[in-house]
């Protein structure tokens, strides 16, 4: 027999949207069920965190960026991705707060005049570069990614976009690395991850 709480529960199902999880826990099992660990890659010892597969499931994106959406509507006017999976996310993520995207990019890569920010890796150095007039003066931006490792990488980006003259609201990510210690790199900044491994 039918219970009698299960109509409005069908209901309320039926009205949700099905892009939107319930909340930060739905959120963080569809991204630890969408994000594939790839051991050794790309180099021995490195468990490479893969988003492919929740790039390729089209509610659990659109889940991703709806959520990320829903925490900085109103709240900046720019989305600053990070070279290569950050422009993934972070061009959605601008449509959807229609505002508009900008890249910061491994150096070289970016024409006419850049600024340029140079970060140590565990092995030699890495350079990221980003147009000097990519913002407007004290445009608030939040800078995305998709991991957050030793946090290298979201500081120098931090860095760069400051440099440029833009304000960083909040660094993003959907996984953080707990176990690297990124956001100690990135303290005094604001770090939202969606889920941590
Ligand atoms: P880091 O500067 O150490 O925080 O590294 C972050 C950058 O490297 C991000 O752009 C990530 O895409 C990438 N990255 C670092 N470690 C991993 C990992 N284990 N799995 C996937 N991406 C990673």
């Amino acid at each position: 027999m039918e219970q009698p709480d299960a109509v409005p529960e069908v209901r309320r199902a039926a009205t949700r949207p099905a892009h939107r999880p319930d909340g930060a826990e739905e959120l963080e099992q569809l991204l630890l069920r969408h994000i594939r660990d790839v051991p050794d890659f790309p180099t021995p010892g490195v468990l490479f965190k893969d988003i492919a597969p929740l790039l390729a499931d089209g509610p659990a994106l659109a889940a991703v960026i709806g959520a990320l959406a829903e925490r900085y509507a109103g709240r900046v006017d720019g989305v600053v991705g990070i070279e290569a999976r950050g422009f993934v996310l972070a061009a959605p993520l601008a449509v959807a707060l229609g505002v508009g995207f900008v890249p910061v990019r491994k150096a070289g890569k970016l024409p006419g005049p850049t600024l340029v920010g140079s970060y140590a890796l565990e092995y030699g150095t890495a350079s990221i570069e980003v147009q000097t007039d990519a913002f407007a003066p004290g445009q608030r931006v939040v800078v995305l990614d998709d991991v957050l490792a030793t946090g290298g990488t979201a500081e120098a980006a931090c860095e760069l976009v400051e440099r440029a003259g833009a304000q960083v609201m909040e660094v993003a990510v959907l996984m953080e690395l707990g176990f690297l210690a990124g956001r100690q790199r990135l303290a005094g900044r604001s770090v939202h991850t969606l889920v941590t491994a």
